[in-house]
């Protein structure tokens, strides 16, 4: 729970403050209880549906187990927001999909300002570390400053930059750095790609472009797509994420700026409403503010 503790800060404030609310003094377990509990979890953004899938089960297991001291029920609706969480993706795995034979190749998707490049660059700083050779991708060619917004967080981070001039062809800058990582034997690449073109079919079919280039090479790959979306943006998140879902195959969420936001409930919407698995949580600007996503600590972080 301790990596957690400063970037939930805000959001454990709010939700602990609905749910002190909610258990403050002696009061029955009833329907007007429930209603109030749907109230805050909404407030606290994990999205209607899901506040009513957790209602709805919690009362149903009220009934079954007969409970009626409050503190059980707290731990019941603790145990209900993990549970839905797991339950979303039993099939899937919360953990990056790293590569041991071979290297790992990431494609990050986003709208601009969401943290994308950022994310990039603690990820780098995270492989690096780990003693692993990484190279950054700068495929976002059409934003003016992204090539070498990437290019300073891959000084940062102390990896190699493969970039091209502005406005160029992005599968020309994909190419390279996948020739690159064959020839210099790279373990970790990671693509910044655009998050904006013309029209969605544009951006659909450069994101396929890029792909194909990479699956010449190495036909497992990319290993992953994540989708890095600005936590602080609640709701407008959610569409963005449905968006590019449609766009392209998203295998995971990267949710930055959980350290801004009181909406930290967010992360069960978008497991229960999108089933896209959380991989990755941006816990401030510092290039070691990036964490793996874990459910339990997550959950408990919030209620601590
Ligand atoms: P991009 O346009 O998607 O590449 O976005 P950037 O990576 O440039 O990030 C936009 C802004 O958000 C920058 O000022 C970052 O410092 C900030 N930012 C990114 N991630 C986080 C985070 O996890 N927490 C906080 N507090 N700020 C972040």
């Amino acid at each position: 729970v301790e990596k957690y503790d400063k970037g939930l800060e805000k959001s454990r404030k709010t939700f602990g403050q609905f749910m002190n609310n909610l258990f403050s003094n002696f009061r029955m377990v009833d329907d007007e209880f429930f209603e109030e509990l749907e109230e805050a979890l909404i407030r606290a953004d994990v999205g209607f549906e899901t506040a009513m899938r957790i209602s709805d089960e919690l009362q149903e297991e009220v009934k079954l187990k007969n409970v009626k001291k409050q503190s059980d029920v707290q731990n019941t609706i603790i145990e209900k927001l993990v549970e839905i969480y797991d339950a979303e993706g039993a099939d899937e795995n919360n953990e990056l999909n790293i590569q041991t034979d071979g290297p790992t190749i990431i494609l990050f998707v986003g709208v601009n300002g969401v943290g994308k490049t950022t994310s990039i660059g603690k990820l780098a700083h995270r492989y690096k570390q780990d003693g692993k050779k990484v190279l950054l991708a700068a495929a976002d060619t059409f934003r003016a400053g992204a090539i070498d917004q990437l290019a300073v967080w891959g000084e940062r981070a102390g990896v190699d930059v493969v970039k091209h001039a502005a406005g160029s062809d992005p599968a020309a800058v994909v190419f390279d750095a996948v020739e690159k990582t064959k020839k210099e034997n790279y373990d970790i690449l990671l693509v910044d790609t655009a998050g904006r073109l013309q029209n969605k079919v544009h951006l659909m079919k450069e994101l396929e472009k890029m792909k194909r280039i990479i699956e010449r090479e190495y036909p497992s790959a990319p290993h992953e797509v994540l989708l890095v979306v600005d936590a602080t943006t609640g709701q407008n998140a959610m569409v963005q994420a449905k968006e590019f879902k449609d766009t392209t195959d998203v295998t995971g969420i990267v949710l930055s700026k959980l350290d801004g936001t009181a909406k930290g409930g967010m992360v069960l919407a978008i497991r229960n409403e999108l089933h896209l698995p959380v991989k990755l949580v941006g816990l401030g600007e510092r290039i070691t503010d990036l964490e793996d996503f874990d459910p339990n600590q997550f959950v408990y972080g919030l209620f601590k």
